[in-house]
């Protein structure tokens, strides 16, 4: 008897595997012909000093225009183009169209001259020295200058792909391109990382700016992070700015730079563009 519950344990099981086996399957269909068909489209979130309140800035993130499911945020889809190799090509996509856009804003209004773009590699990106090549193409063709490119990675990135990791980063250093290290204090927050690698701004996550104002508020956390990045020479950037309290407690922390709906979602590149008219 135990013997055929569990035989039949197996098959319900080996069914769900093969559910999601063809689930995967089908977005990955799916993300093969976007990129073929160029479904995917860069947002850019405004990135403020928090001091003058004046636009630095955007992040760039990705955005897939299904054609049937409508607009589908990258939470659904980056760790299957990851799992795939699929981010090679997404990435490469997302890197042409952010400094394509920024160059043209530069070009057509003149408060868009010094903004920069921030772009998000996934460890993947980073585990091939071909990265290197592919931005001073991109650099090259858009005829962006190296300094207003940014480049946002983790904390996991780095220690899972340390020594490649320290020659990319050492030749984007070299190029002046900034690297950011996001979603800080989330993951291992090995302090010896900071030393070890050129890193230019911590960006603290999203979780530990919401909670300010709440009873479970981290401010300690907050608090430590900014004064770490200042006594190591960085800036800092924090995430998902969502209220007035969060902001004026930052401003009172010298916190450098902010990002949150508080003011501005993440927006298509012609609402963007109501941003910079001058
Ligand atoms: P991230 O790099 O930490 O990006 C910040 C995320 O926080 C974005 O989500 C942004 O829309 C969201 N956010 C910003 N401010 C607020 C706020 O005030 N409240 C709330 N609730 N959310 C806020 P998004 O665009 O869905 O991106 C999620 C993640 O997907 C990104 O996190 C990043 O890790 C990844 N991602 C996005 N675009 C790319 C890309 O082009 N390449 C790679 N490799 N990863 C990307
Ligand atoms: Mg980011
Ligand atoms: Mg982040
Ligand atoms: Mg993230």
């Amino acid at each position: 008897r135990a013997k055929k519950a569990g035989r039949g344990r197996y098959e319900i099981f080996d069914h769900e595997m093969h559910t999601q086996a063809l689930k995967l399957f089908d977005l990955e269909t799916d993300l093969r012909k976007a990129i073929q068909q160029q479904e995917f489209e860069v947002y850019y979130q405004s990135i403020l000093c928090l001091k003058s309140l004046k636009l630095v800035g955007f992040e760039a993130l990705i955005r897939w225009q299904h054609s049937k499911k409508g607009l589908i945020h990258p939470g659904v889809f980056i760790p299957v183009a990851e799992e795939t190799g699929l981010i090679i090509p997404m990435g490469q996509i997302v890197l042409n169209q952010a400094c394509h856009q920024l160059k043209t804003w530069q070009n057509k209004f003149s408060l868009s001259q010094n903004l920069t773009v921030s772009v998000n590699l996934s460890s993947q990106q980073l585990r091939e020295s071909e990265i290197i090549n592919q931005i001073d193409t991109i650099l090259e063709k858009t005829g962006l200058e190296s300094n207003y490119l940014k480049v946002e990675i983790t904390e996991s990135l780095l220690i899972e792909n340390t020594a490649i990791a320290t020659i990319i980063l050492k030749k984007l250093r070299e190029r002046n391109i900034a690297i950011c290290l996001d979603d800080f204090g989330t993951g291992y927050s090995s302090l010896s990382y900071l030393h070890r690698f050129p890193v230019d701004t911590i960006k603290i996550d999203r979780s530990f700016i919401n909670r300010i104002g709440e009873p479970d508020a981290k401010l300690e956390i907050v608090q430590s992070i900014i004064t770490l990045a200042h006594n190591l020479g960085m800036n800092i950037v924090a995430e998902g700015i969502e209220t007035q309290e969060q902001l004026t407690y930052l401003q009172s922390l010298q916190c450098d730079f902010g990002q949150g709906y508080f003011f501005s979602k993440p927006l298509n590149k012609e609402q963007t563009e109501t941003l910079l008219t001058d």
